[in-house]
C-alpha cells in the first residue's frame, strides 16, 4: 500500500479510512464478512494481469499454464467442499452466477418461480427491474402472514398453475431453513429444474451446520463472500449432465475473461472452509444469532412494538420487525449507526412502509464471529442493540453505548498484522 500512497494518495486515504471504519465499528450486515489476509494476498496478486478466456486446458490465450493450475484447484476444492459433481468458479458475482445458471436452464420468455423480493427473495429471483424479471416470465411465491414461513402449498399451487421451467429456492432476508425435499417434489411434479441459491447460507452448509441443497437441486449457485467468508464472487455447482451447458452460459454466454486473481482467492477460501476452525466460526455465527434473537424477544423490547420475523432464527441473521414500533427501518438503522453498529434496513413481509424506509432491520453475525466473537460478546452486542432501539435515548445513553461498542471492537482487532504493515 505504500506505493499506492505515493501514486494515488486520494484512493489510499479512502482505503485507510475504510480500514479504520471496519476496525472501530461492529459490522452486522448479514451479507458481509471479513476475508482473510491470505485471501486478500491472492486477490491482490499478479494473476490480475492475465487473460484466460475458456477453461483449464482449453483456453483462447497463451501463457495460461499457471492460471490453469489455480482454476483447477479452485474447482476441485469447491466440488469436494460441497460434494458437487461439477463446478464453475468463474462468475464475477452472485448475480452473474444466477444470470448464467438461468440462461443455461431456460430461454427468455419462459417462466421462473422464485421468492418475492418483498418477502426475502433476491433481485435475481424475478424482480421486475432486474434481468430476471425482464427476460423471464417471473412468478413469485411469498411467506404466510400467520407465521412468516414460506407456504409450500402456495409454491405447489403456483407451480401447477404456471408450469415454470425453473423453481428458485433461496433468499437474502429469511431467517429459516428451506425444505429442499419439498421443493424437489414440486419441481418433479411440474417438470421444472430446481435452482437453489445458497448465497447466504453456503458457509453454514460447508460447515455441516445447515442441510445441503446439493442432493436435491439440479443447480446450486452461491456467492463466495457472505457466510463463506471468501473474496467477492460467485460459483455455480451442478449435476455433471448440466456442466457443459452451464460452462458455455458463463463463457462465452455472460462473461469474457475470468478474474483469475479472484478465482485464486476463492480457492484459498474453499481450503479454509474445510477446516475445524471454520466450523467453529460458523457455530459461533449460529449461536450468536440465537443470542441476538433471545435478547430481542425479551418483554422490555416487545413492549416497544419490536418483534422478530418468524419469531426467531435458524441461521446467521435475525429480521427485526418494526411494523408495530414507532421507529421505522431507516431510523433504527441510523440509531445503530450512531453507536457504531452497521446493519441494513430491510422490508419485512407485509410491510406497510415504502422500501426506502421499510419496517425491518436485517442483523447478521458472520463478520463478528470471524472477528472472534463468542456467546459473551454477542450477549453484550445484543444488549447494546436492544438499548439503542429503546423509545427514548439520552445523549448520555448514546455516548455510553458508543463506548461499549468501541471497547468490544478494541478487544477484537481486525487482522492485526496487516494493520502494522500499513502503519510502516
Ligand atoms: N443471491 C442472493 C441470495 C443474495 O443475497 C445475493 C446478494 O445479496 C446475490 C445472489 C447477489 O450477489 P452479488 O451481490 O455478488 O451479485
Amino acid at each position: 500500500i505504500s506505493s499506492l500512497r505515493e501514486e494515488d494518495p486520494d484512493i489510499a486515504a479512502a482505503i485507510d479510512a475504510e480500514r479504520e471504519r471496519q476496525s472501530t465499528t461492529l459490522e452486522m450486515i448479514a451479507s458481509e464478512n471479513f476475508t482473510s489476509p491470505a485471501v486478500m494476498e491472492a486477490q491482490g496478486s499478479v494473476l490480475t494481469n492475465k487473460y484466460a478466456e475458456g477453461y483449464p486446458g482449453a483456453r483462447y490465450y497463451g501463457g495460461c499454464e499457471h492460471v490453469d493450475v489455480v482454476e483447477q484447484i479452485a474447482i476441485d476444492r469447491v466440488r469436494e467442499l460441497f460434494g458437487a459433481e461439477a463446478a464453475n468458479v468463474q462468475p464475477h458475482s452472485g448475480a452473474q452466477a444466477n444470470a448464467a445458471a438461468l440462461s443455461a436452464l431456460l430461454t427468455p420468455g419462459e417462466t421462473i418461480l422464485g421468492l418475492d423480493l418483498a418477502h426475502g427473495g433476491h433481485l435475481t429471483h424475478g424482480m421486475r427491474l432486474n434481468f430476471s424479471g425482464r427476460l423471464y416470465d417471473a412468478v413469485s411465491y411469498r411467506v404466510r402472514e400467520s407465521d412468516h414461513l414460506i407456504d409450500m402449498d402456495e409454491v405447489a399451487r403456483l407451480a401447477r398453475e404456471h408450469r415454470p421451467q425453473v423453481i428458485i429456492a433461496g433468499w437474502s432476508a429469511y431467517p429459516r431453513q428451506l425444505d429442499f425435499a419439498a421443493f424437489r417434489r414440486i419441481a418433479d411434479e411440474v417438470g421444472a429444474y430446481l435452482l437453489v441459491d445458497m448465497a447466504h447460507f453456503a458457509g453454514l452448509v460447508a460447515a455441516g451446520l445447515h442441510p445441503s441443497p446439493i442432493p436435491y437441486a439440479d443447480v446450486v449457485t452461491t456467492t463466495t463472500h457472505k457466510t463463506l467468508g471468501g473474496p467477492r464472487g460467485g460459483v455455480i455447482l451442478s449435476r455433471a449432465g448440466l456442466a457443459k451447458k452451464i460452462n458455455s452460459a458463463v463463457f462465452p454466454g455472460q462473461q469474457g475473461g475470468p478474474l483469475e486473481h479472484v478465482i485464486a482467492a476463492k480457492a484459498v477460501a474453499f481450503r479454509s472452509a474445510a477446516t475445524p476452525e471454520f466450523r467453529d466460526r460458523q457455530q459461533r455465527t449460529l449461536d450468536g444469532a440465537q443470542v441476538l434473537a433471545e435478547r430481542l424477544r425479551r418483554p422490555d423490547v416487545a413492549a416497544s412494538g419490536i418483534s422478530l420475523v418468524s419469531g426467531g432464527t435458524d441461521v446467521h441473521l435475525v429480521l427485526v420487525d418494526l411494523r408495530h414500533s414507532e421507529l421505522d427501518g431507516r431510523e433504527a438503522e441510523d440509531r445503530l449507526h450512531q453507536v457504531g453498529i452497521t446493519v441494513n434496513r430491510n422490508a419485512v413481509p407485509f410491510d406497510p412502509r415504502p422500501p426506502m424506509i421499510s419496517s425491518g432491520l436485517r442483523i447478521g453475525t458472520p463478520a463478528l464471529a470471524t472477528r472472534g466473537f463468542g456467546d459473551e460478546e454477542f450477549r453484550e452486542v445484543a444488549d447494546i442493540i436492544a438499548f439503542a432501539l429503546a423509545p427514548q435515548l439520552t445523549a448520555r445513553d448514546h455516548s455510553e453505548l458508543r463506548e461499549r461498542v468501541s471497547s468490544l471492537a478494541g478487544r477484537f482487532p481486525l487482522h492485526p498484522h496487516m494493520e502494522s504493515v500499513v502503519k510502516e
